[in-house]
């Protein structure tokens, strides 16, 4: 059952909070050894929250948009009281002692949320393969990587475990899982949703985002958690914008881009499903542009210094005396680096090492400050492309969910992977990924639409189109 449809039930007094509730945990039972998608069940705090739902509906009050919906987070989301670790052994043990602004208007809408779900270590990584406490293997084939890094929070959904889940996404972690699992995913406009109690890796490129099983879930969920937060400096300041009620409007008289450089190197059957899905939009009455914005080449050299370099500061504060892990040693430095040498895998110390380097005096205006130029290039790159269209069509990811391994050895043959999306959050716009078309062995394919900010109601709208052609209705 999808979440709209469960919550419709929910609040009519026809299904309960409570057994939606249980069957969600007997589906996480029964995979989560196998898939390690859940790295936390917090089984009593989802039955209290399902029975606070369905104690509301016996009152005859308004149990809110998402009454019973199970829903996953990704474990950089903080909820008070339950165990917080980013996949990183620094973090082990602690609990945080506030909620995200997302948590509490889930709870306010009476979503349930179930768990908390694997990453790679502080969200570094496109296939959970850095998280310290394993990996979490791909629902649709086990011997595959589930992406990344939102791998747990995809694989709850694609697994049938929760019909909902957040994740985080800062160069492509909601959208290229959801398209390795073949799902929807959606990256947010910069400021849409409160990052207030996500745990930052790259301030300037976060956002929290939706994963569902179909567009209209994910217009809803993203409807419930947007919306101006005062604890958020960056939050844009205006209301949760309307998009369940623009799911219908179709693609008639819209321009769309089909995007040179969002096909280039991409497989051929992923080229091919972009091609049709530009098919699909013009035969239900779009215009189709073809477009090149070379600059989108330059969006990953960028990105791999400002995220580190923002990385690098974020993650300071892990200094063994504010949070989770300490390692004892003679004083106090010693201590800090102990700790954070046990603490931190290779991954988030590369990371660390790269943005220190790429900050440090001699070096700032040769690399991050050239980072910056570029990053204000890709913006008004963007910016000349949504003065001809309206939207943009290409890949999400330039090949389907690959094997485990395949790319731990070589982390550019890793950050590839996200090649397509990372120009997205370096512009602060709005993007998203839906199933379209199956590749390699039978896996999906996501095709990725993009748009301006605040674009949101357009984009779910064009997905629509795509999704009614993929599911034959
Ligand atoms: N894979 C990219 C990285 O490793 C993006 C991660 C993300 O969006 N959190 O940085």
């Amino acid at each position: 059952m999808n979440a709209t449809t469960i919550a419709e039930g929910v609040r009519r007094g026809e299904l309960s909070a409570r057994t939606l509730a249980e069957e969600s945990l007997r589906s996480i039972r029964a995979r989560n050894d196998e898939l390690n998608v859940f790295l936390h069940v917090d089984e009593s705090g989802a039955m209290a929250a399902a029975e606070r739902v369905d104690d509301t509906v016996s009152r005859g009050l308004d149990p809110g948009r998402l009454a019973g919906v199970p829903i996953a987070l990704k474990d950089n989301l903080c909820q008070v009281g339950v165990p917080t670790t980013c996949s990183s052994k620094i973090l082990e043990g602690w609990r945080p002692p506030y909620s995200a602004t997302v948590v509490d208007r889930l709870l306010e809408a009476g979503a349930v949320p179930m768990g908390k779900t694997n990453l790679d270590e502080f969200a570094m990584g496109s296939s959970t393969e850095t998280s310290a406490f394993g990996p979490t293997r791909n629902p649709l084939d086990p011997t595959r990587v589930p992406g990344g890094s939102s791998g747990g929070s995809a694989a709850a959904v694609a697994a049938a475990m929760t019909p909902l889940a957040l994740g985080s996404d800062t160069g492509g972690s909601i959208r290229q899982p959801a398209a390795l699992c073949g799902i929807v995913g959606v990256k947010p406009t910069y400021g849409l949703v409160s990052r207030y109690g996500l745990i930052a890796f790259a301030s300037s490129l976060d956002q929290i985002g939706p994963f569902a099983t179909n567009v209209a879930d994910a217009a809803l969920l993203l409807e419930v958690i947007a919306g101006h937060d005062p604890m958020d400096s960056t939050s844009l300041p205006e209301p949760a914008p309307d998009l369940v009620a623009h799911l219908d409007d179709g693609v008639a008289g819209r321009r769309v881009g089909l995007v040179r450089e969002l096909i280039d190197g991409a497989d051929d059957e992923i080229v091919e499903s972009v091609q049709r899905a530009a098919d699909v939009l013009r035969a239900a009455g779009a215009t189709i542009v073809e477009l090149s914005i070379p600059e989108l080449h330059l969006g990953l050299s960028a990105y791999y210094l400002i995220a580190p370099a923002e990385a690098s500061s974020n993650l300071a504060r892990y200094d063994g005396v504010r949070y989770g892990l300490r390692v004892d040693a003679d004083d106090v430095t010693a201590m800090n680096e102990v700790t954070r040498t046990a603490g931190f895998g290779a991954e988030v110390k590369r990371r660390i090492m790269l943005g220190t380097y790429a900050l440090s005096a001699g070096y700032y205006d040769a690399y991050y400050g050239q980072a910056l130029k570029v990053r204000t290039q890709m913006i008004d790159a963007f910016r000349r492309a949504y003065r001809q269209v309206d939207l943009l069509v290409g890949a999400t990811t330039p090949s389907v969910a690959f094997t485990f391994g395949s790319k731990t050895n070589d982390p550019m043959a890793m950050y590839l992977s996200d090649v397509f999306t990372i120009p997205t959050n370096l512009a602060g716009e709005a993007a998203l990924s839906v199933p379209f078309g199956r590749g390699e062995a039978n896996l999906p394919i996501g095709v990725q639409l993009l748009g301006p900010g605040r674009s949101e109601a357009q984009l779910f709208a064009a997905a629509r189109v795509l999704e009614a052609v993929e599911r034959g209705s």
